[in-house]
């Protein structure tokens, strides 16, 4: 399975993707994890995108580009694998796709959008904000990742649809529940 996860900062892309890259036994990338980790290494690439991150913009797509192609020459990707975090614009969703025709890998089999309202995600954003002390978790810069989703990501939803591989699974729930919506529509 190809899998890509859609949706909102704090949709839960990370903790579904986790459980689901467990059950189908294939990898997961997170750009968002990948990019943190870069940060914190302070290497050039951290360098570069720190500041995008912590503003709550987008960082270039030609740094994104690296990670995710490196990442699913690997392998173990070539099983299948769930990105999350990746693409979040058309742009990248058109490269995500000629990437895979160039690695000879078989195209996406589906995108799932996991879908919740915004006065939902600004909630979830703030307890995470303090559980965890994200950098971004800040609520200007909250608002700002809201509306770069709202602007670039989101219609990456008609994108998928056009190529009939879009799944909506509503993210509000336990864990559990979600999870199972989220099996249903991968089965
Ligand atoms: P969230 O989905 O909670 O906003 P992520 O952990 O996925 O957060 O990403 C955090 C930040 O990393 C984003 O706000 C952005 O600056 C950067 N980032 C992650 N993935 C990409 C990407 N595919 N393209 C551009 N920037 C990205």
């Amino acid at each position: 399975m190809r899998i890509v996860l859609l949706g909102a900062p704090g949709s839960g892309k990370g903790t579904q993707g986790k459980i689901l890259a467990a059950h189908l036994g294939i990898p997961k990338l997170s750009t968002g994890d990948a990019l943190r980790a870069a940060v914190a290494a302070g290497t050039e690439l951290g360098k570069k995108a720190g500041p995008c991150m912590a503003a709550g913009k987008l960082v270039p797509d030609e740094l994104v580009y690296g990670i995710v192609e490196e990442r699913l020459a690997q392998p173990d990707a070539h099983r299948g694998f769930i990105l999350d975090g990746f693409p979040r614009n058309v742009a990248q969703a058109q490269v995500l796709d000629s990437m895979l025709a160039r690695l000879n890998e078989t195209p996406l089999d589906r995108a799932v959008h996991l879908h919740v309202e915004d006065e939902e995600i600004i909630k979830r954003l703030h307890e995470r904000a303090v559980q965890e002390g994200r950098h971004d978790d800040q609520p200007d810069v909250i608002r700002h990742r809201i509306e770069v989703y709202n602007e670039e990501t989101h219609p990456l939803l008609d994108y998928y649809e056009a190529q009939g591989k879009l799944a909506t699974v509503e993210g509000v729930g336990t864990v559990e529940e979600i999870m199972q919506r989220v099996l249903k529509v991968v089965a």
